[in-house]
């Protein structure tokens, strides 16, 4: 259970996950820290395009841009990583717990055996794939971590297991609206297809003690999506769709929680 022993760093047992959880809203206050998630680093490049795009580059330039806009709203943001490093899936969740985030977004780029197969899909967790093709991304993107030599090989369905209670959480309800928020705001250009809201059992999403979504933003196996991603416009029109996501989840957030519906106004670095 090597993978547990890691993500026990970031994470209490589970048995006090949920007090746990409550201490954590009633301390955070409003919701004011993002953590972006840049997919792969370093020897992992993740999915690779015809083209030579490579995922981990794509990503984190969304990641940065995403921060700037975030940074520019007066939102405190942290990165699991800045530059074109190696990141251990217990050090990507341990800085977000860390931060105390309000909401944690993995950026990925997407590949599919069928170069036709294009679009945008946002994740959030579940134990249950939502379909094969969720499924199998879900072990590939797991896998990732274990291949780049950054974690233990583990027993996947034993850490399900024993992480299943974590899976009760409220936050599962606000990472799903979340979800539907980035999902519609990345989908409103018409040239981009919309593969919907879906979920998965994702490694990095399960230590996590905030509100948590994986994006894929397009398919580097499709040559218009490479081409696109490939364009810092897109990546720009990206990040500003994400952004815009988070402001508004944000505010309804803290209305919900009755707090002031607002963005903090002092930027802050992080
Ligand atoms: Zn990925």
């Amino acid at each position: 259970m090597a993978l547990w022993v890691a993500l026990s760093i970031g994470a209490p047992p589970v048995g006090f996950a949920r007090a746990d959880a409550l201490d954590a809203v009633a301390a955070a206050g409003r919701f004011d820290t993002i953590v972006i998630d840049a997919g792969h680093g370093g020897r992992d490049e993740g999915a690779r395009g015809r083209d030579g795009l490579i995922e981990k580059t794509v990503v984190l330039d969304v990641a940065h841009r995403l921060r700037d806009r975030l940074v520019g709203f007066g939102y405190r943001v942290v990165l699991t990583r800045e530059a074109d490093d190696r990141v251990s899936l217990r050090d990507r969740v341990a800085s977000a717990n860390e931060a105390r985030g309000d909401l944690f977004v993995s950026v990925h780029a997407n590949s599919a055996p069928q170069n036709w197969v294009r679009g945008v899909e946002t994740f959030f967790l579940s134990l249950e794939a939502s379909d094969d093709a969720a499924r199998a991304l879900a072990q590939s993107e797991n896998e990732a971590f274990e291949e780049a030599g950054v974690e233990p090989q583990a027993d996947s369905s034993a850490l399900l297991g024993i992480l299943g209670d974590l899976m009760m959480s409220e936050h599962m309800v606000e990472s799903n609206e979340f979800a539907r928020m980035a999902q519609q705001t990345l989908a409103l250009r018409d040239s981009v297809r919309s593969r919907g809201v879906k979920q998965a059992p994702f490694h990095v999403l399960m230590g996590v003690h905030m509100p948590a979504c994986l994006v894929e933003i397009g398919f580097l196996s499709n040559t218009r999506d490479e081409r696109e991603l490939g364009s810092a416009a897109r990546r720009a029109e990206i990040a500003e769709a994400l952004a815009v996501s988070i402001v508004r989840f944000g505010e309804r957030y803290d209305a919900r929680r009755g707090l002031e519906a607002r963005p903090p106004v002092a930027a802050q670095g992080g």
